[in-house]
């Protein structure tokens, strides 16, 4: 210990020497129990909240992973155990269980985590849930340093979009359109035109109204 050289640098301080070990997360503690993650923009919120204060999306829908303890501590280590094999593992298991509680945490190791592989993973699970909230986050991770997390993130968006296609399309059919609804319109304005104004008032005896109606008008 005693002697040090006079000139040269500190063992502790050498750069090289610090790559040896994995670097721990550069993420910060996120406590499930009161926090929640968004999982449009990544960024950690207070669990009570049903918008996102950052990128305004609705989280009414989906549950905080903290309401359930297994997820929860899942998370926890996927966010922090020092070992990306681990970290990698939480994932898998996470994105396994296939709720929509796990999109936030998964979305927070695909932007956060230092590893390649932890992140790939992370994608590679958001994309097996396929929830459009993904799309920005998966559109943010083709710029990844790392190509096999820009890889992964390509066959994200390729499966949200497979998701996505089909119900557009029916929408988009001219003949989803049906001619019954011009016709039930059509049948229901006939009969309510007349008087439509004083029905508003005894809507609950409408058929009385409406024979009544009827037989005043032949
Ligand atoms: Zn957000």
């Amino acid at each position: 210990m005693g002697k040090k050289k006079k000139f040269g640098p500190v063992p502790n301080d050498n750069p090289y020497r610090m790559r040896q070990t994995p670097p721990p997360p550069k993420t910060s503690f996120i406590d499930f129990n009161t926090r929640r993650i968004c999982p449009a923009c990544g960024r950690d919120i207070k669990i009570a909240h049903n918008f996102c204060k950052y990128c305004g999306v609705d989280l009414s829908m989906i549950e905080p992973i903290g309401n359930d303890e297994i997820s929860k501590h899942l998370a926890t280590t996927a966010v922090t155990d020092p070992d990306p094999g681990v970290r990698m593992e939480a994932v898998d298991t996470l994105g396994g269980f296939g709720d929509k509680k796990v999109l936030g945490v998964l979305t927070y190791v695909l932007l956060n985590d230092p590893d390649e592989n932890v992140r790939r993973e992370a994608a590679d699970e958001l994309g097996d849930l396929h929830h459009p909230y993904s799309l920005d986050i998966f559109t943010k991770a083709l710029k990844d340093e790392s190509a096999l997390v820009r890889k992964e993130a390509i066959e994200g968006l390729k499966k949200i979009k497979k998701k996505i296609k089909p119900k557009e399309l029916d929408e988009g059919k001219p003949g989803s359109r049906e001619p019954k609804q011009d016709i039930s319109k059509s049948e229901e304005s006939s009969e309510g035109t007349y008087n439509s104004e004083d029905s508003k008032e005894d809507t609950f005896n409408s058929e009385d109204y409406r024979e009544g109606n009827n037989t005043e008008l032949f």
